[in-house]
């Protein structure tokens, strides 16, 4: 019964599962302490008063009697000297009236009978009216010449009486017996009497053992109460409580222990929450979407990058499936995978959720330094961004190689031609230098435009590139002078409207680069005799130049692709023209190391307008 109460006492979890109605059926089973102390204080002092009280009476009784028979031994060794040498039992009357009055002034019964059993005197009885006394036991044992002593109820007085008997002797010879007898009832009523207080007494020493256990029930409950308000605070998550009970030293080094707990359980909480802040940071802060399953491959964590990247709400998928949340059939064959090896997987995984994704996934098993698996840790790091740049690079040295193959073919070709002889044609080595003089500058142009783009790209990413104040108009002067050889060639006019304080933050050697090159396309694709019109002009907080041509301009489906590298809408025309397919790359570049854009707008047969777009920046 009491290891039941311990162990529910010591599993309050339990009962808090049934509620607070059990709770309250539970504290009514529980008796108060008082009433648990109370009826063993009592039990206890009851038994411990029964055994006094038998114990007194008995003693006090055996008492009574002891000092009963002593007074009638004495009383009855006095008659007997009286009486004795010489007795001689025909003194009747003189016996009888001896022993009414020592019976009177000893306030003894005396009696003297004959060894064959007649009574002859006797102080309360007429000794005519008595029966025969020689088969009581007393009177048998005086007469073997012994004391004899006897209890036991007497008929002729009618009462309990205790006799001591003597022998009365006539020259050695037993002659008579002398007898004295005391009624015992005395005694008896005094010791009833006796019990009757000790009855009081328990009757009193109960009630005041009710009050001293309510006493200590009291102060017993007094620390206790201190210590369960300390429990109750510490259940409720106030750890920071100190418990400082009254009472004795035991109840001291229970609530310093239980003090030394809440702090212990403090700091291990704080440890594991900021623990767990440090891991959710770092989560959180990761590029990677992380993702940690249990052995049934429900999400037990995910950080938001998981969310984003698989398109799911971080709060709503806790122990939800992972098949539920991620419907993927590739990402399903990962985990699988990650569960049935022992050791880490990678993999590269496609993807079509947001448009075709690249995914390298790492997944560990969860073993907790158990044997057991306790889930999986999934990591997929998006590379759909490195993928593309990785197919751009391919596809540029493709396209660069390509580029340098032509005019190196060419080359070749005309020097072997000389080689094997042409050297000496006069008409056509001349034509064939020619060729071959071209095709070298050619491939200049082209690598003067790839490092040309390259520098810009480094400056770009460094943020090398300087920037400073500069009349835009300037800028603009500058591209128009350095075109007007093939303006003039292909006799187009170049018109310029701007307003002459334009200033931007700007670098002026990139933007000069930038305009010249938009212009020498609005030249090169535009007929002779036409016009060019360049713009600058500031609206809201931004610059904006443009270079307007009338000349053939770029039919829809290419604009999106026009501003990639090597990227021609007529790759022969181009090249005839001398175009690398660089122009527009490189202008992008530039603008985009200004934190600008480029756009375009252009009708086929009507002709095209290239918009720089540059924020101002007053100067800082
Ligand atoms: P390219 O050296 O071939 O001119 P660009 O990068 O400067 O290379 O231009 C890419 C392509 O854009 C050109 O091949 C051409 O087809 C088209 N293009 C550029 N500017 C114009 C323009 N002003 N009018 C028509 N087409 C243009």
């Amino acid at each position: 019964m009491f290891a039941e109460a311990v162990r529910r006492e010591f599993e309050p979890h339990k009962y808090q599962l049934f509620g607070e109605h059990s709770r309250k059926y539970m504290l009514l089973q529980h008796r108060k302490l008082i009433w648990q102390i109370y009826p063993s204080y009592l039990l206890i002092i009851m038994a411990a008063l029964a055994a006094a009280a038998l114990y007194i009476s008995s003693a006090t009784e055996k008492f009574y009697l002891r000092e009963t028979q002593q007074r009638l031994e004495a009383h009855v060794k006095l008659f007997q000297s009286m009486l004795q040498e010489p007795f001689s039992p025909e003194q009747q009357e003189r016996v009888n009236a001896l022993c009414q009055t020592f019976g009177s002034t000893l306030g003894s019964r005396m009696t003297v009978i004959l060894p064959s059993g007649q009574v002859i005197g006797d102080s309360m009885e007429d000794p005519a009216k008595m029966d025969n006394h020689g088969d009581r036991p007393e009177i048998q044992a005086a007469l073997t010449d012994t004391i004899g002593i006897s209890t036991r109820y007497s008929y002729t007085v009618k009462r309990q009486m205790m006799y001591v008997a003597l022998p009365l002797k006539n020259n050695g010879q037993i002659a008579g017996i002398v007898r004295a007898a005391l009624p015992v009832l005395t005694i008896q009523r005094a010791l009833s009497l006796l019990d009757e207080k000790i009855v009081v007494a328990g009757v009193v020493i109960a009630m005041l053992a009710a009050l001293v256990s309510f006493g200590i029930a009291y102060w017993i409950n007094l620390p206790l109460q201190d210590i369960r308000k300390g429990a109750e605070q510490f259940a409720s998550g106030h750890l920071q409580y100190r418990i400082y009970p009254a009472g004795s030293q035991e109840f001291m080094l229970l609530a310093e222990a239980m003090n030394q707990m809440a702090t212990q359980l403090h700091d291990r909480i704080e440890q594991i929450t900021q623990q767990r802040n440090e891991l959710e940071t770092m989560l959180a802060s990761m590029v990677e979407a992380v993702i940690v399953v249990d052995q049934e491959e429900r999400i037990v964590r995910c950080n938001q990058a998981a969310g984003k990247l698989f398109g799911f709400d971080v709060a709503t998928v806790k122990n939800r499936s992972i098949q539920e949340v991620i419907r993927n059939i590739e990402i399903q064959r990962f985990l699988k995978a990650t569960l049935n090896s022992q050791k880490p997987v990678e993999e590269s995984i496609e993807i079509d959720f947001d448009g075709e994704q690249y995914l390298r996934a790492y997944g560990t098993l969860l073993k907790n330094g158990d044997p057991r698996i306790q889930g999986a840790l999934l990591v997929f790091h998006d590379i759909t961004r490195l993928k593309q740049l990785e197919n751009m690079r391919r596809e540029f040295v493709a396209n660069v190689s390509h580029e340098l193959k032509t005019p190196i073919t060419s080359i070749k070709g005309f020097i072997e031609t000389l080689q094997t002889g042409a050297i000496s044609d006069l008409k056509a080595a001349p034509r064939f230098l020619e060729i071959i003089a071209r095709n070298a500058n050619r491939l200049e142009t082209i690598i003067n435009d790839l490092l040309s783009l390259s520098k810009i790209e480094q400056g770009e990413d460094s943020g090398q590139i300087a920037l400073a104040q500069n009349n835009i108009i300037d800028v603009l002067r500058a591209a128009i002078t350095s075109c007007a050889p093939k303006a003039a060639e292909k006799e187009i006019a170049i018109t310029l409207d701007a307003p002459e304080t334009l200033y931007g933050n700007v670098n002026a050697d990139l933007l000069e680069q930038a305009v010249g090159n938009l212009l020498d396309n609005a030249l090169q694709y535009s007929g002779p005799h036409s016009t060019v019109h360049v713009e600058g002009k500031r609206q809201d907080d931004q610059i904006l130049i443009s270079v307007k041509d009338t000349g053939c301009g770029v039919p829809a489906e290419h604009l999106p692709r026009l501003f990639e590298r090597f990227y021609r809408v007529d790759k022969a025309r181009s090249r005839n023209l001398g175009g690398t397919g660089l122009g527009l790359a490189i202008v992008k570049h530039i603008v985009q190391a200004h934190q600008g854009t480029v756009t375009v707008e252009s009708t086929v047969g009507k002709g095209s307008v290239f918009t720089i777009s540059l924020p101002v920046i007053e100067n800082a």
